[in-house]
């Protein structure tokens, strides 16, 4: 399988090249240049397939020009060592638990497999990861990439702008992970980032990457459990589920579509956003208006100008009728979904996050504008409510307690290096690195 660029201007590359290269030349996002349908024989038992089985079939025709089967299940047995249940919250609607990872978020299954592949491709070489990240990203990387072998992980974040939990999942990774604490803000880490990136000198002296939301081998592996919550599914029904997607950069409902353009049975997904509305906008009026994003209490989705659009653009052969028939958007407020929280919770006991809530309002409403109130609905839920506790606990008036992998990342000690927002500062940090691993590395 080779990968092109959405923007279609750079040339078409392998599974490695479009890892290594994160974003093509030509600014586009990397899609694998055809979408495989896998067999009827494998949808129709798909009730019996662990979560192995399904990373495999699905991730083979992507991967296998140049991975071969040990090192794919190499590569997927270390990235997902960790479980993904489906729970029902009634007899018609159920939650994808997505969030035991060790971040507590979907984005866990993306950044733990781009770790794991890049230790495979580097082999003897020294790969390094420059980030920068407003938190949430950067925490996943973070853990996902801690102990991958012979790659280093340089994180920039902006000091005193992430929440403690995250500040603390970014600096206590440890080893091969750098938390560099950068005196300014998120758009100075990114600056500084960029320029590396340009630094042709730097470029001669060290192999640099990113670890970006967008790169491919993020995306393909939220195809995965998809998969894996219609099978669990299936032990229980013979219909087709809707599925509710909580959407910001919409690199998650991205790899449902993908599942799907595989032939996985869906009756239809449902992007739920915040009030940040712009794909739900776009799908009713045919016209795409990027914006400024707000601030929401569900704030890993306040995006004004999703990347991943473009992804599904291309998916879809750019046809809004297309899209209208297998998409459809809600959004809601910061009142609704605090209203959800406290609903769900007095009802059923359940503690849904700020981001799942929105996924769940949207089921309903889904149900209630086609009438049909006995839909059944999968909502993928992206996080622990515990990662998002502030926001939670004055909901439902009660504690959530942090589970025991969080529990011991706030206890450890922070280990940052300061620095302002100096791309010559900046520089010699990294060429001291250079230095550095060759002495450790012989
Ligand atoms: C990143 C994130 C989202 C949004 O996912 P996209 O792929 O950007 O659409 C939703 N919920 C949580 C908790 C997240 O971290």
């Amino acid at each position: 399988m080779k990968y092109i660029s959405t923007n279609k201007e750079s040339a078409a590359v392998t599974f490695n090249e479009a890892i290594l290269n994160g974003l093509a030349n030509d600014g586009g996002l990397y899609v694998p240049e055809s979408i495989p349908k896998l067999s009827q024989k494998f949808w129709s038992q798909i009730a019996q397939s662990s979560f192995q089985d399904i990373a495999e079939s699905i991730l083979t025709p992507y991967v296998s020009d140049q991975w071969n089967k040990e090192i794919l299940h190499s590569v997927t047995t270390k990235a997902f060592n960790f479980k993904a249940p489906l729970v029902a919250l009634d007899d018609h609607t159920y939650i994808m638990e997505l969030f035991h990872g060790p971040t507590l978020a979907f984005k866990d299954f993306g950044a733990r497999f781009l770790a794991s592949s890049f230790e495979k491709i580097a082999a003897n070489k020294r790969i390094n990861i420059l980030v920068a990240t407003s938190g949430d990203t950067g925490s996943a990387v973070a853990q996902g990439f801690k102990d991958a072998k012979h790659v280093s992980v340089h994180l920039l974040y902006p000091s005193g702008k992430v929440s403690q939990l995250q500040e603390q999942q970014l600096t206590t990774a440890g080893g091969n992970v750098n938390a560099l604490e950068i005196n300014g803000t998120f758009d100075d880490c990114q600056r500084l980032v960029k320029e590396a990136f340009n630094d042709s000198e730097l470029r001669e002296s060290m192999i640099l990457s990113s670890a970006n939301s967008i790169n491919i081998a993020r995306l393909l592996p939220q195809s995965l459990y998809y998969v894996y919550a219609l099978a669990q599914f299936k032990q229980q029904h013979s219909d087709n589920p809707v599925i509710s997607v909580p959407s910001g950069n919409m690199g998650n409902v991205t790899g449902g579509l993908i599942a799907q353009k595989m032939g996985m049975p869906v009756d239809q997904f449902i992007i739920a956003t915040n009030i940040n509305d712009v794909v739900p906008e776009y799908l009713r009026k045919g016209i795409f208006q990027p914006r400024k994003s707000q601030r929401t209490i569900a704030n890993a989705m306040d995006v004004g100008d999703p990347s991943n659009l473009a992804r599904i653009q291309h998916l879809f052969n750019h046809s809004i009728d297309e899209m209208r028939a297998l998409l459809k958007g809600f959004a809601f407020t910061d009142d609704e979904t605090k209203n959800a929280i406290k609903k769900v919770y007095n009802k059923t006991g359940y503690i849904l996050d700020p981001h799942t809530a929105i996924g769940y309002l949207a089921s309903q409403e889904y149900r209630r504008v086609n009438n049909k109130p006995d839909q059944s609905v999968m909502v993928m839920a992206t996080a622990h409510p515990a990662k998002f506790k502030d926001i939670v606990e004055p909901i439902i008036n009660d504690e959530i307690p942090l589970p025991p992998a969080l529990q011991r990342c706030m206890e450890k000690e922070k280990q940052s290096i300061l620095m302002e927002p100096s791309y010559p500062q900046f520089k010699s940090y990294l060429m001291q690195q250079i230095l550095e691993k060759e002495i450790t590395d012989n």
